[in-house]
C-alpha cells in the first residue's frame, strides 16, 4: 500500500515514521509513505501557500492552487486518482473499522492542513473525505496523517509478525482487551493472576474473554452496543451488571 502524503513539512512524515514497525514495513517495501511538499507546487518566487482569509478574521489559510497541483502531478505520475482523506477536526472520529477499510486501498493520499486550514475548493476540487483524530486542536494535520498511516499499516498483511498479530487486541469484536503481564512472576509483592500460570488453555481463553468484557463495560460501556457478543458474555455481563460477580482486577 501507498500513502501519499501532501504536506508544509514533508521531514516531520518522513521522521516521524521510519522506526519501529512502520520503518520495517517500508524497508520490506509492504507499505510506502510519499511525503509531498506542497511548497513545490507554488508558481510565485516567495513560493507563498498561503494567504489571509476573505472576510477578515485571524490567521492564515493554505491556498487552493499549490495543493490542486500537487495532486495532478500524483495523479499523472501514478496513472490514476486516489482518494483523499482530508485530517480535520471536523471530519468524522477515526476507528478501528476506518483503519481496517482503508488498508484495502492500494493508494491513500492524506492532505495535512495548517494554519487556520485549507482553502474550501480545494477540499471540493479533491473531492475529499474528511477525517478527525478525536475532539481537540492540533497545529496541524501531520501528526493525525501519521496516526491514521499507523493504524492502517497494521491492517496492510505483512506490516505485522506472527508474534504482533492484531487478531486479540482492543476493538476486535468491538471489546478492549484484557490486561497483560510479563515476567517476573511477583514484582513489589503483585502476583500474575494464577490461570495464566496454569497452562490451561481453556481456562486462559476463558478468563481474557471475562476480563475483556469487563473492561470495557467499566472504561467504554459504549462499544458494547455495537459488540461481537454471544450468550455466555451476555450472561456474564448481566452477572457484572447485577453485582453477582465482583470487579477484581
Ligand atoms: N480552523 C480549523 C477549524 O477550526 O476546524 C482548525 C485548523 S487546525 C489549527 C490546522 C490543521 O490541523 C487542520 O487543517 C487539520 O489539518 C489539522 N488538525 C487539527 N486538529 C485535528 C484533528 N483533531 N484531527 C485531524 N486533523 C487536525
Amino acid at each position: 500500500m501507498r500513502f501519499h502524503v501532501l504536506t508544509l513539512f514533508p521531514e516531520m512524515i518522513t521522521d516521524g515514521l521510519n522506526t519501529s514497525i512502520i520503518g520495517r514495513a517500508q524497508n520490506e517495501k509492504i507499505i510506502e509513505v510519499d511525503a509531498i511538499d506542497i511548497r513545490d507546487y507554488t508558481r510565485d518566487k516567495h513560493r507563498h501557500v498561503d494567504d489571509y482569509p476573505y472576510g477578515g478574521g485571524a490567521g492564515m489559510v493554505m491556498q487552493a492552487a499549490p495543493i490542486c497541483e500537487a495532486y495532478s502531478a500524483l495523479c499523472e505520475k501514478i496513472g490514476k486518482k486516489p482518494r483523499v482523506i482530508y485530517m480535520t477536526p471536523q471530519g468524522h472520529v477515526f476507528n478501528q473499522d476506518i483503519a481496517k477499510e482503508l488498508a484495502q486501498e492500494e493508494d491513500l493520499v492524506l492532505l495535512c492542513g495548517h494554519y487556520e486550514g485549507v482553502d474550501e475548493r480545494a477540499l471540493e476540487l479533491l473531492n475529499v473525505e474528511s477525517l478527525s483524530i478525536g475532539d481537540y486542536v492540533l497545529t496541524g494535520g501531520e501528526l493525525p496523517a501519521m496516526v491514521v498511516i499507523d493504524a492502517v499499516s497494521r491492517m496492510v498483511p505483512g506490516t505485522l509478525t506472527n508474534e504482533e498479530s492484531a487478531d486479540f487486541e482492543s476493538f476486535e469484536d468491538n471489546l478492549l482487551e484484557y490486561p497483560q503481564y510479563t515476567r517476573p512472576e511477583i514484582y513489589e509483592n503483585m502476583t500474575v493472576p494464577e490461570v495464566l500460570l496454569s497452562g490451561h488453555h481453556a481456562n486462559i481463553m476463558k478468563w481474557r474473554r471475562q476480563k475483556s468484557l469487563e473492561r470495557t463495560l467499566e472504561r467504554r460501556p459504549d462499544l458494547l452496543e455495537t459488540a461481537n457478543l454471544d450468550k455466555n458474555d451476555i450472561k456474564y455481563l448481566n452477572s457484572l451488571k447485577n453485582g453477582i460477580i465482583s470487579n477484581d482486577k
